[in-house]
């Protein structure tokens, strides 16, 4: 490690300043030198509000390339990098940057009806700016006015980069701190283990306020001077149309899936991309084999979670298994143990747990909650269940935590089973997900009421209080849930009896 930490420092270290390392659709090109230029601006523009080092910079935005210069920025000032998805609602936006203590808020001024009461609520509040899809607005203005040089401020590995929200079991979302070390380490093996080098092109459509299309993807391409061809969102014709001359590309499985259902998508339309990655979301051996009988290219899968960045992932060269998300990437130690700890066989099924670099050191705030996340031995309990080959290839077979992914994005149904039981006329709900063509998995509800209910008019009140992404496809009522000899509700008892409700068996 450099005498510095601070991930920007690294970044600044293998930039190159003469060669173009982002790109976007209208033609623009930044270097080096404007990447440093544009950050040091960012982080000026961001210093002028008073903050300090440590302080939580919160973003509710949409992708842009200011929005890059604000993460980096974040950085090179010390600042703590808090993005929000822009399609919470403001109580949800409320308890974000309550809990965070932010210091400085940017967001849209397109989703003020949703921000500003939450902003008006959050008693840290020292600053605001604006930062619309376009890039515009004060965040833009206060950058265009600040000096182009600026320190990079030094950090330790183990200071705070960024805080991301993860929801728990309890549905109560916790602050994940991520450290400069955990970014930095896990960017290194990702460069490594992806062969990221000056010579390509990442084509990126994913979105910036997780960590797949943050750190993921970004940090390895910044440390190996790969050019980034950002697109603002994903659009499968968009994507298509970016691709020749791309050289890598990152995606949720829906993306595979609305590739392969557009006829455009074809062997000839990537004949330049070297490996397609997927990750955030089980690849489905169907999607696996039908894109290679499309293409040609075997996906690379790879998994990983906020709290631990990328653990295990398909080799670039040699086997990538349908199904399996490979073995674990260098620096991270891996096993499966039994619900009593145990170490389990290969083949047998327990928990995944995680050790290393890449492990986050805590929640925002919750000692408690984070002492039950490890064990003694700093083992990260991951919530998810899984098996390992004999060649050291994780599996992984479902989530004790019963987490839906949907579109790539993450439903904790106990979350959205709190704001049905809150509907009168309910008594009470339970979500699952079931497979979806495109979603992967969609988020369906089955609930008991004492009086008849609307559907339409559940589904209109649970869109008023929760992000769309988390709202049901459907609310199934019936006159009871399956229950196991401990009063527990059997969600793979729902999940199996309504495997069907939207792909039909062959
Ligand atoms: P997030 O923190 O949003 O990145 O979500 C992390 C969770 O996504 C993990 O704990 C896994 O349950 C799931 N996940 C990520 N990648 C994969 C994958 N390749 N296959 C199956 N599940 C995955």
């Amino acid at each position: 490690m450099s005498a510095n930490d601070n991930l920007y420092a690294h970044f600044a270290a293998a930039l190159d300043a003469s060669r173009a390392c982002i790109e976007t659709p209208d033609g623009g090109a930044w270097n080096g030198a404007d990447i440093a230029r544009h950050s040091a601006r960012a982080a000026n523009a961001l210093r002028a509000h008073g903050l300090a080092p440590g302080d939580r910079v919160s973003v509710i935005a949409e992708k842009s390339l200011e929005y890059l210069w604000l993460y980096l920025g974040c950085l090179r000032a010390g600042l703590v990098f808090h993005p929000l998805n822009p399609a919470y609602t403001a109580r949800e936006l409320g308890f974000f940057l309550g809990d965070a203590g932010t210091r400085l808020l940017v967001s849209d001024p397109a989703l003020a009806a949703r921000v500003d009461p939450a902003a008006a609520a959050c008693e840290s509040l020292s600053g605001t700016l604006t930062l619309g899809a376009d890039g515009s607005g004060s965040f833009a203005d206060a950058c265009a006015d600040s000096d182009d040089e600026a320190p990079v401020c030094p950090r330790t590995g183990d200071d705070t980069a960024a805080l991301l929200y993860s929801s728990g079991t309890t549905g109560t979302p916790k602050g994940i701190r991520i450290t400069h070390r955990n970014l930095y380490s896990n960017a290194c093996a990702l460069r490594e283990a992806w062969g990221f080098s000056a010579d390509d092109i990442l084509l990126h459509a994913l979105p910036v306020f997780h960590v797949h299309g943050l750190f993921i993807t970004l940090g390895p391409a910044f440390l190996a001077g790969t050019r980034v061809r950002l697109l603002p969102r994903f659009d499968a014709d968009a994507v298509i149309d970016a691709l020749p001359g791309a050289t890598l590309f990152a995606g949720v499985p829906t993306y595979y899936t609305r590739l392969l259902a557009n006829p455009r998508f074809t062997r000839e339309a990537c004949r330049d991309v070297r490996v397609f990655i997927s990750g955030s979301a089980p690849l489905s051996e169907a999607t696996f084999h039908a894109f290679e009988e499309r293409t040609g290219q075997r996906i690379l899968e790879r998994y990983g979670m906020t709290e631990t960045g990328i653990n295990t992932s398909n080799p670039l060269s040699g086997a990538r298994k349908p199904g399996a998300v490979g073995p674990p990437l260098r620096g991270v130690g891996l096993r499966i143990v039994t619900g009593d700890g145990r170490p389990c066989a290969n083949g047998e099924i327990g928990e995944i747990e995680v050790r290393g670099e890449n492990v986050f050191p805590g929640y925002w705030q919750l000692p408690e909650a984070t002492a039950a996340a490890f064990d003694a031995h700093g083992w990260f309990r991951t919530g998810d269940q899984g098996h390992l080959d004999d060649d050291g290839y994780l599996f992984i077979v479902g989530r004790s935590k019963d987490l839906v992914i949907s579109g790539g994005l993450n439903v904790y149904p106990k979350e959205v089973e709190r704001e049905l039981e809150a509907i009168p006329g309910i008594g009470e709900a339970a979500v699952f997900g079931v497979p979806h063509a495109d979603f992967g998995e969609a988020v369906v509800a089955a609930v008991v009421a004492d009086t008849p209910l609307d559907e339409s008019a559940v589904l209109a009140t649970l869109r008023e209080r929760l992000a769309t992404f988390k709202v049901p496809k459907r609310v199934l009522v019936g006159a009871e849930l399956p229950r196991n000899a401990m009063g527990k509700v059997q969600k793979n008892v729902l999940r199996e009896q309504h495997a069907d409700l939207f792909t039909a068996r062959a």
